[in-house]
């Protein structure tokens, strides 16, 4: 008898310990230990801490985010290695350093507002959700932004908010913004993008020729208005394109 009520509750104990239940499918934006956790701590400790990325909420981010979901199943063993991915119609998913660099570089925040241009396959989003309050991402290819927005969902990512359409411009009805990441490469700075940040805002973008090297650079508004430029590294991106070009 005694024996009897030590299992059930062992058991009661056990089944406390596993509260709240999981259902599989539900949002969940802290996502349960996956086989692939392995990976992304090596990833991070190899690729990202080792090279100079320190910011600790950054590291913790790029710890959770379950990159092997963004990416196609036949890529799913490569997710964590240090390169970018194809994630088809001709765009790629950035090497996971950079996604962490420019992050850091952005300076994010808890209560900001974050701009994204160039959705693709909703990662860097999901980096920068787990960072600041709330995330506007911009996606030209539209097959792309639906994944996308149908993955980030799924996934629990509710603080990204996104649209079908030419980053360009930005997106003014949301804007200003504390921080603005551009994940395609533009042959000068838009200039809507340094309208649309609020005074202390940054702006990190890749700059230069299509398909050659471009210069990441960080755009700093001060509290006048004024902008100071910041030369980060040479980079390669897929080009921004326009909607009529
Ligand atoms: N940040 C993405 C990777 C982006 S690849 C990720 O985490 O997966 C660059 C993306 O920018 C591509 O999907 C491309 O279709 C998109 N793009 C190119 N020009 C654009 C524009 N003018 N406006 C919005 N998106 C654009």
């Amino acid at each position: 008898m005694d024996t009897l009520i030590r299992i059930e509750m062992l058991t009661l104990l056990l089944a406390l310990l596993a509260w709240p239940p999981r259902f599989p499918g539900v949002a969940d934006a802290q996502p349960a230990p996956d086989r692939y956790q392995a990976a992304r701590e090596r990833m991070v400790a190899e690729q990202i801490a080792s090279r100079d990325v320190a910011d600790p909420r950054v590291l913790a981010a790029m710890r959770k985010v379950p990159r092997h979901q963004f990416v196609p199943p036949e890529e799913r063993e490569s997710a964590y290695d240090d390169r970018p991915l194809p994630i088809g119609h001709g765009q790629t998913i950035s090497q996971p350093y950079i996604v962490a660099l420019m992050t850091q570089l952005a300076k994010p925040k808890p209560t900001d507002r974050a701009l994204e241009i160039g959705t693709g396959s909703g990662y860097q989003a999901a980096v920068l959700s787990a960072l600041v309050a709330e995330v506007f991402t911009i996606e030209i290819e539209e097959p792309l932004a639906n994944d996308a927005r149908r993955r980030l969902a799924a996934l629990g990512y509710t603080n990204v908010v996104s649209r079908v359409g030419d980053g360009y411009g930005g997106w003014p009805e949301h804007a200003p913004f504390d921080l603005i990441l551009v994940t395609a490469a533009p042959d000068h700075v838009p200039p809507a993008l340094v309208a649309q940040l609020k005074p202390g805002g940054l702006l990190v973008i890749p700059v230069g020729e299509v398909y050659a090297v471009q210069e990441l650079v960080v755009i700093q508004k001060d509290a006048s208005g004024r902008t100071h430029t910041e030369h980060i590294i040479p980079v390669r991106f897929v080009p921004l394109r326009r909607k009529d070009g």
